[in-house]
């Protein structure tokens, strides 16, 4: 896949921006503040119905303006798009090639991109609740049938809890059952994702760290042994079953696939206790190569990466490998530094370098 032209426009500290990106590798460079971090989001929003750093739509437009528009001009496959977004405090709109989209199926698969930023690293070390919503949006990604059944499993388990606080319980156990349903599906879908990274992120990791350290990731759900649909869904079954007194007490559902957690293991130890911070970097950036490789897998067609913030992410030596590698790979890689990388410039050929000053954007050559 690859962007071949973005504009962007009143987007953050972003009046007006035309870029042209480089076929393979771009280095977007400027001082801290300046608007890097906002042209990657605005690129990975076109493709994306949320944002890497906030749900709060508002905060995307510009300052005293009514709305930020997104355009680019994607070629995948053969096949070029034109992607539109507008986004207004109150809600944001999408069109492909001049067409009003109203699903955002219509939207899966347009323009895949991988993000690596500084603040996803912090998912190793915080509670379940960031790992789940990487693990629901990375299944999503690559898989369109997560979403429809994603949004069944909450809005059931919205009514059973509704159920839980009010005083008649009547239709609770069809509920229970129906929660089973579409829970099974939802573990289903994202053991068989997990099944599939897993296979690849040892891989990855010894590429970036040089190590040889083995990194491991496990889902195991609450309560569920099972790998197949049906299996699950008697498992859940009877682990909301022996939850029923307390979700009754608690007024809401106390355990099953809302509640779950995603492990990573380096070295059979986990990674949250024992790694290291470069260590945890080395394998949250493994992580999403995994899934750049299964993108690339699915769709025929690497997924663009945007890579933020590298120069406080890694060392020398693992930026280095992390390079080398990428320049073997047929992949559209944006990056953002704060200096004019000389590292990275000596690896990567052809890179074309922009500058970023205030919200202004300017080409250096490549
Ligand atoms: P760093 O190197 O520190 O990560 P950066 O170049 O990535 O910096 P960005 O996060 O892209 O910086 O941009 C931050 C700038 O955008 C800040 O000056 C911030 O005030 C501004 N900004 C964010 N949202 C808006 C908005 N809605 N309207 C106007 N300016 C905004
Ligand atoms: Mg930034």
């Amino acid at each position: 896949m690859r962007l071949c032209s973005v504009a962007v426009a009143d987007f953050r500290n972003i009046s007006s921006i035309t870029v042209e990106p480089g076929h393979h590798f771009n280095l977007l460079y400027g001082r801290n503040g300046q608007g890097k971090t906002n042209i990657l989001e605005a690129i990975y929003l076109l493709g994306s119905p949320r944002s890497f750093r906030t749900s709060r739509l508002p905060e995307l437009v510009k300052h005293g303006k009514q709305q930020a528009q997104v355009q680019g001009r994607v070629s995948s496959s053969g096949i070029e798009n034109v992607l539109r977004l507008v986004v207004e405090p109150v809600g944001r709109k999408v069109e492909i090639d001049g067409k009003a989209v109203h699903k955002a199926s219509e939207l899966h698969g347009k323009l895949n991109a991988v993000v690596f930023s500084p603040d996803d690293t912090g998912m190793v070390r915080t509670g379940p609740e960031s790992r789940r919503r990487y693990l629901d949006r990375a299944v999503y990604m690559g898989d369109i049938g997560y979403l429809h059944c994603w949004h069944a499993y909450q809005r059931i388990l919205k009514q059973r809890n509704h159920l839980l606080k009010s005083a008649d319980k009547t239709g609770l156990d069809i509920w229970t059952e129906k929660l089973a349903e579409a829970g099974a599906e939802v573990i289903e879908r994202r053991l068989r994702f997990v099944a599939v990274l897993d296979g690849k992120l040892q891989k990855y990791y010894a590429t970036i760290s040089g190590d040889s350290e083995t990194s491991r990731l496990s889902y195991q759900p609450d309560g569920v042994v099972s790998s197949e649909r049906e299996g699950i869904r008697d498992e859940l079954l009877e682990l909301f079953k022996r939850h029923q007194r307390s979700d009754e007490r608690y007024g809401t559902t106390t355990a099953g696939p809302h509640r779950d957690d995603l492990t990573f293991i380096l070295d059979e130890r986990h990674l949250k206790a024992f790694g290291s911070q470069g260590q945890q970097k080395s394998f949250v950036l493994a992580l999403k190569m995994a899934e750049m490789d299964n993108l690339h897998d699915t769709f025929g067609e690497a997924p663009l990466l945007l890579l933020d913030d590298m120069s406080s992410e890694l060392d020398a030596q693992r930026n280095h490998n992390l390079m080398e590698f990428l320049t073997t790979r047929n992949i559209q890689v944006f990056i953002t530094t704060t200096e004019r990388s000389p590292v990275l410039l000596a690896t990567a050929p052809h890179c074309a370098v922009f500058r970023i000053e205030g919200g202004n954007l300017t080409f250096e050559g490549s």
